[in-house]
C-alpha cells in the first residue's frame, strides 16, 4: 500500500463505500429507463455498449479508482462529476426524452447535493452540461420529448427505489453520528485516567445540588477526598504505579459508593462525592467506614492502593452564597484532617 504525507491522505473510505452501494443501485435501475428509449428509437452498437458499461460496470470502476486515490474521498467526488456528465450525456442521447431526462438529472442532482452541498450541486449542473455538449458533439442533436408508456414503466423502479435507498442511507448516517455524538459526550464528561467524572461535569452536578438543597431546605454533604503522601508513591515506584493507584482508589470509591453519590476526580489524586440527602453526621459515618477499608487495603501485602486517604466533609447550610462556598467549607475540613494528622475525617 502506498504510504503518503498528505493530511488527508486514505480520508473518504467509508463516503466510497456508501456512494459505491447507492451508484449500483441508481445506475442499474437508471440503464433500464435509458434503455426504454434507446430501444424505442433503435440506437447503435456503440451507445448500447456504452450504456451497459455505465450501468453495470462503471459502479466497480468507480469505487477501484476512488480506493486508489491518496484521498479517496477526492476521488469519489470526482467520480460523482463523472455521473454527473454521463447524465447530460444520456440526455442528449435520448433525443431529450421528457420523463428519464428529468429523472436522471434529478437524481443525480440528489446525490450531489447530499454528497457536497449546493457547491457540489453547481459543479454538477456544469458536469451535466459539458455531458450534453459532448452528446452534441457525438450522436448529435435531435429533440423527442415525447414519452411513451413503456419508458414510464420503464422508468417507474427508479423513481421508486432510488430516493428510498438514498433516504435508508441518510438514515443510516445520521444514526452513527447520534451515537458518535453520545460517545463524544460521555468522553467529555468523564475523566480519562480513572473513568469517574471529571472535575469540571462533577462540579456542574454539585451547582445542582447545591441549587437543589437551598430550594428544598434538605440536608446534603459533600465529601472532599486526598491520599496521603501520595507523591511518594510516584517518587518509589514511578508514574505509572501512581495512575494504578488512582485507578485502584477510583474503584475503592465506586465499591463504596453509589452511582448516585455522584464521585469524581477533583485534582490530581483528590476526588470528591456528594451524599444527597444525608446530614454531616450520616456522611461522617459513611466516610469513616470509607477510610477503614482504605487503610485495612492499605496493609495488604502488595495490595493495589498503598495510602491512606484524609477526608474533609462539609453540609450545604443556607449561609453559603454559592457552591464554591461548600467546596470551600469541605477544603478547609480536608485541610484539617491533613494538620491533624492524615488517615482520618474532619467534619466542617
Ligand atoms: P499529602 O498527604 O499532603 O496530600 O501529600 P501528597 O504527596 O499526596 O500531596 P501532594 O499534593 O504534594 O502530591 C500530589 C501528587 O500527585 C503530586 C503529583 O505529581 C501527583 N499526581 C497528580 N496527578 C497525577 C496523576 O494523574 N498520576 C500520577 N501518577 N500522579 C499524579
Ligand atoms: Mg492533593
Ligand atoms: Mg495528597
Amino acid at each position: 500500500m502506498k504510504t503518503s504525507t498528505h493530511p488527508m491522505a486514505g480520508k473518504g473510505r467509508r463516503f466510497v463505500e456508501r456512494i459505491w452501494r447507492l451508484r449500483m443501485v441508481g445506475l442499474a435501475l437508471g440503464f433500464f429507463c435509458v434503455a426504454s428509449v434507446f430501444a424505442q428509437q433503435g440506437r447503435g452498437a456503440v451507445l448500447w455498449s456504452l450504456l451497459v458499461f455505465h450501468g453495470f460496470i462503471w459502479p466497480h470502476v468507480a469505487r477501484r479508482a476512488a480506493h486508489a486515490c491518496v484521498v479517496p474521498y477526492r476521488g469519489e467526488r470526482f467520480n460523482l462529476m463523472i455521473d454527473a456528465a454521463m447524465g447530460g450525456f444520456w440526455v442528449v442521447a435520448m433525443r431529450f426524452n421528457l420523463l428519464p431526462s428529468v429523472l436522471i438529472l434529478v437524481m443525480l442532482s440528489m446525490d450531489n447535493i447530499a454528497a457536497g452541498g449546493l457547491k457540489l450541486f453547481l459543479r454538477g449542473v456544469a458536469a451535466h452540461l459539458l455531458g450534453m455538449a459532448a452528446g452534441l458533439l457525438v450522436p448529435g442533436f435531435a429533440f423527442e420529448p415525447d414519452t411513451r408508456m413503456p419508458t414510464i414503466v420503464a422508468c417507474l423502479p427508479f423513481l421508486i427505489v432510488y430516493p428510498l435507498a438514498l433516504g435508508w442511507s441518510t438514515y443510516r448516517i445520521s444514526k452513527k453520528l447520534a451515537e458518535q455524538t453520545r460517545t463524544l459526550e460521555g468522553l467529555s464528561r468523564t475523566d480519562g485516567l480513572t473513568g469517574l467524572l471529571n472535575r469540571r461535569q462533577w462540579e456542574i452536578l454539585l451547582a445542582d445540588e447545591f441549587e437543589r438543597c437551598r430550594a428544598t431546605c434538605y440536608a446534603s454533604s459533600l465529601l472532599l477526598f486526598d491520599l496521603d503522601h501520595f507523591k511518594v508513591v510516584n517518587d518509589t515506584r514511578g508514574h505509572q504505579a501512581g495512575d494504578a493507584v488512582l485507578r485502584a482508589f477510583a474503584m475503592l470509591l465506586r465499591e463504596h459508593f453509589r452511582v448516585s453519590d455522584c464521585i469524581g476526580r477533583y485534582g490530581g489524586e483528590e476526588f470528591g462525592v456528594v451524599l444527597a440527602g444525608a446530614t454531616v453526621a450520616e456522611a461522617r459515618s459513611v466516610a469513616e467506614r470509607f477510610v477503614a477499608t482504605v487503610r485495612e487495603k492499605n496493609k495488604e501485602v502488595g495490595g493495589q492502593c498503598p495510602c491512606t486517604v484524609s477526608v474533609g466533609v462539609a453540609q450545604c447550610d443556607e449561609s453559603m452564597m454559592d457552591h464554591a462556598a461548600w467546596l470551600k467549607l469541605a477544603d478547609a475540613s480536608l485541610y484539617r484532617a491533613k494538620m491533624t494528622g492524615r488517615d482520618r475525617v474532619v467534619t466542617g
